[in-house]
Formats: structure tokens, C-alpha cells, sequence
């Protein structure tokens, strides 16, 4: 899951950033309002977390023009203080959620959770493909009811392939997505982990297309010899 901070407090921001990546997300940070509003606008985010005094362009404006182009992004409103700025005001320029500051990091989180749930009401909590089920909210992973540990990272990754079984999901796009990678990640990482991935949940559900990426799907049913 992708995730933009819009935050001008640079340590505020750096330790969100620092926090959720532990978490598996891959996060970009901007430090004033054209700059959210311009990276908002033009890459793919789950989610984006804004601040509403931000330096030229206030987060209420940010998220008002977002929605004035009907870009739905999730988006998760952090202020400094009550009073001055009400709640309601957030919510009505279309913000989807409000923590007021300071606010604990564990509350972010579940906050953050519930709403990158709300925006999937059609899909189920529980993500499913043959034998594995995997619950986003309480990271675990089974297969044929059996749990399966996974680091931060290789739950994000097969998370974002079960999300789209049975696609053939390029390395470029997992590199981007699920690590967040800039220019300089070694694009072989995503090799190196679909490897571990295998070790774990089974080669049988992981395939590898060449030359154009991984694809994730149900086992076929065993042939059955009888007529
Ligand atoms: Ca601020």
C-alpha cells in the first residue's frame, strides 16, 4: 500500500514516514501544500495523510481541489490543535478521517487501517486465494488454516499480488508499490523476496511469467484419472 505524508514538520513527518515503512508501506513525503497537491494529483496512493497548516496552500484546500477533480484518495486529516479549526470543516472540504495533534502513532495506524478498509467495502477483509487467507488488519497469514510468519516486507508483497490474483504484475510495479523504491534500489530485490515468498507460502501458488513479472494464483485441481 502506497501512502503520501503531506506534513511540514520535518520530524513529525520523518518519524511517520520512518513508523509506517516499518509497517510495509512505501511512503512519500511532501513538505508544503503544492507539492502534496501536485503529488496527490498525478501517482496512485492508497492513502494520503495531510496536514492542514501547511506552508502556501492549507491542507483544507488541498483536499477540497482533490475532490473538486474527483480524486477520491483516502485522506487522513492531521491538525494542531482543536478549536481554531474544527473538525467539521476538514470533513466538509471532504476529508475522509481527522486526528487532532499530538496523537499517538498506534492510533494513526488503526486509524489508517479502517480507512484503507472503507475505501475496499467491496472487497472482503480477508483476502483469499486457494488455500491462503491473509487478514491486512492483523497481519496473518494461513494456509489450509495453517499460520505462516512473514517478515513486514514479504507481507506487503504478497498482500499487494493478492490483490490482484491471477494478473501478471510487473517487477517495476512491485518495486514501486510495495517498496517504494527510487532510482537506486537494486530492482533484483523484488527477486530476492518473491524467493523467500516461495519458501513460505509454497511454489505451487507463485509463478514466475517470464520477462514479464509474478503472477499469483489457486493451484489447478489434480487430473483425475477416472473417466
Ligand atoms: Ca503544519
Amino acid at each position: 500500500m502506497r501512502l503520501l505524508i503531506v506534513e511540514d514538520e520535518t520530524r513529525l513527518a520523518t518519524a511517520l514516514a520512518r513508523g509506517l515503512s516499518a509497517d510495509g508501506f512505501a511512503v512519500d513525503v511532501a513538505h508544503d501544500g503544492p507539492t502534496g497537491l501536485e503529488r496527490a494529483r498525478f501517482e496512485a496512493y492508497d492513502a494520503v495523510i495531510l496536514d492542514v497548516m501547511l506552508p502556501r496552500l492549507s491542507g483544507y484546500r488541498v483536499v477540497e481541489t482533490l475532490r473538486a477533480e474527483k480524486n477520491w484518495v483516502p485522506v487522513l486529516m492531521l491538525s494542531a490543535k482543536d478549536g481554531e479549526y474544527d473538525q467539521a470543516d476538514g470533513l466538509d472540504c471532504g476529508a475522509d478521517d481527522y486526528l487532532t495533534k499530538p496523537f499517538s502513532y498506534v492510533v494513526l495506524l488503526a486509524r489508517l487501517r479502517a480507512l484503507l478498509r472503507r475505501r475496499a467495502t467491496a472487497r472482503p477483509t480477508t483476502l483469499q486465494l486457494g488455500p491462503l487467507a491473509l487478514d491486512p488488519a492483523s497481519h496473518r497469514l494461513t494456509r489450509d488454516g495453517t499460520e505462516i510468519n512473514l517478515t513486514v516486507r514479504e507481507f506487503a508483497l504478497l498482500e499487494y499480488l493478492l490483490r490482484r490474483p491471477g494478473d501478471v504484475v510487473s517487477k517495476t510495479e512491485l518495486l514501486d508499490r510495495v517498496w517504494g523504491a527510487d532510482e537506486d534500489t537494486d530492482p533484483n530485490i523484488v527477486e530476492v523476496y518473491i524467493g523467500y515468498l516461495r519458501r513460505k507460502i509454497g511454489r505451487d501458488l507463485l509463478q514466475t511469467v517470464r520477462g514479464a513479472g509474478y503472477r499469483l494464483t489457486a493451484p489447478r485441481p489434480v487430473a483425475s484419472d477416472a473417466d
